[in-house]
């Protein structure tokens, strides 16, 4: 490989994996949720801006299309490696070896020097992303999403920890990248404390929102559109139904309102919009008979995951969105609900800390306890004046994030790790040469 492959050419094209979850699968349930959201708007304006993005992923169904044009300058390249429907998640590093030689032939199919950055999602895809920057002479940039260390510290009750492959993995990971890209100042700390990143090759770029799409919405006509009466209190949660998301706090916590508050019956309804995933597939019905152990009967509605589209009705008709993860990186939900103008109560943990400002645009609640979610979301509901001015206060705090500037920073950030490898390169032939 010569020292200058891979630099001072401009960026044309971008190998992203992200080897576990499609961009093309409907995010809410299963394996699919803020990665692919984060996967899919980021490709997209990587390509409005010049650069073309092919996306691989494992294919997990022998009916799709080795090749897929998502739209113009993204592709989706579906790898077969290994069994195409149920394999379990934590069977994937076995295949791993598989998926980087396909990912590696796929390269070796077009003229040389291809790709100029490889961009690597979650440890999985980072696996396979070292071996590609070490074959092609590219930057590896690195996106961790969550990290195995950071949930074991903060786990729901008997939840699974993550096993010690991942975490040797991730740490494997962080030690090969030539950047990695952290959601939050939070998360680069992490990466710092806990993975042993050096802190000049962790940059801090905010995923974003479409702005477009999640728009100021008049919460009584996307009732109407919904069927839910003007007159109910709606408590929404949207995402994949597991227990690091803790849906289950806010059932709880609409028990302990409707006890404390008999007035409350009839009127006030919980919506659970999402599918189960993770653990939450061991007993994918847990939270249904939680909800009718608590008697809450009609006052809990499940919804199956809704196309993203859809899903701003469901934020806007809701007096609260509520967020207990027990771990978030951002945190897509609570920027989506804000910027519908809907006040997000929320857990007061990693990202969601800096996303939800805090008597601002919803409330962060310490700790999962769901009297206090009860007590919060009972502010919101009842205090005069409150919801609105968390409302308007919502919109601003989700105008801070953008799609745009995420695009914006992530090329900035291909560009400073080809920099950077190029002078390792060149400092190493120099040592060698001497
Ligand atoms: N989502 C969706 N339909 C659903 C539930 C969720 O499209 O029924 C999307 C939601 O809009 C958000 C993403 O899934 O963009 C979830 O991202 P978040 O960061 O909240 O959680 P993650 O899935 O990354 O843990």
């Amino acid at each position: 490989m010569s020292v200058a492959r891979g630099v001072d050419r401009p960026l044309r094209r971008v190998a992203m994996i992200s080897v576990h979850t499609s961009p093309l699968d409907r995010p809410g349930t299963g394996d699919a949720g803020g990665m692919n959201v984060y996967v899919v708007e980021l490709a997209r304006r990587l390509a409005r801006r010049g650069v073309e993005v092919d996306v691989f992923t494992r294919a997990t169904s022998s009916e799709l299309e080795p090749l897929v044009h998502a739209e113009d300058g993204v592709r989706v390249q579906h790898v077969t490696a290994g069994p195409f429907e149920g394999l379990a998640k934590a069977d994937l590093p076995a295949q791993l070896c598989a998926f980087a030689r396909e990912v590696l032939r796929t390269e070796a199919s077009h003229e040389p020097g291809w790709y100029d950055a490889v961009h690597s999602h979650y440890w999985l895809s980072g696996q396979v992303g070292a071996l590609a920057r070490d074959r092609w002479g590219v930057p590896l940039v690195h996106s961790m999403h969550t990290m195995a260390k950071v949930k074991n510290a903060s786990l729901a009750d008997g939840d699974t920890p993550e096993p010690a492959v991942r975490v040797i993995g991730e740490e494997q990971v962080v030690a090969a990248a030539d950047l990695l890209i952290a959601n939050t100042d939070d998360e680069a700390r992490e990466l710092v404390e806990h993975y042993d990143a050096d802190p000049a090759l962790v940059e801090v770029v905010a995923p974003g929102v479409d702005l477009d799409l999640f728009t100021p919405t008049d919460r009584d006509a996307a009732r109407s559109r919904l069927g839910i009466a003007p007159d109910k209190h709606l408590l929404v949660f949207v995402g994949r139904i597991q227990p690091l998301k803790a849906p289950d706090v806010l059932v709880r916590a609409a028990a302990q309102m409707l006890q404390r508050d008999p007035g409350l019956a009839g009127r006030l309804e919980v919506a659970v919009v999402g599918g189960p995933s993770g653990s939450g597939l061991e007993r994918p019905t847990a939270l249904v008979e939680l909800a009718a152990d608590l008697g809450l009967g009609d006052a809990v509605r499940f919804v199956p995951p809704v196309e993203r589209a859809g899903l701003v009705d469901w934020y806007a008709a809701a007096d609260a969105v509520c967020v207990p993860s027990y771990n978030e990186s951002f945190g897509l939900v609570a920027a989506e609900a804000q910027a519908v103008g809907t006040p997000v109560v929320a857990a007061a943990v990693g990202g969601l800390r800096s996303v939800v400002r805090h008597d601002e645009s919803g409330l962060l609640v310490p700790g999962h306890d769901p009297a206090d979610y009860a007590a919060a979301l009972g502010r919101v509901i009842g205090e005069p004046g409150l919801r609105e001015r968390l409302a308007a206060g919502a919109v601003r705090s989700a105008g801070r994030f953008s799609w745009e500037h995420t695009a914006d920073a992530t090329l900035a950030a291909y560009r400073s790790a080809a920099r950077r490898r190029r002078e390792d390169l060149l400092a190493r032939a120099e040592m060698m040469g001497r």
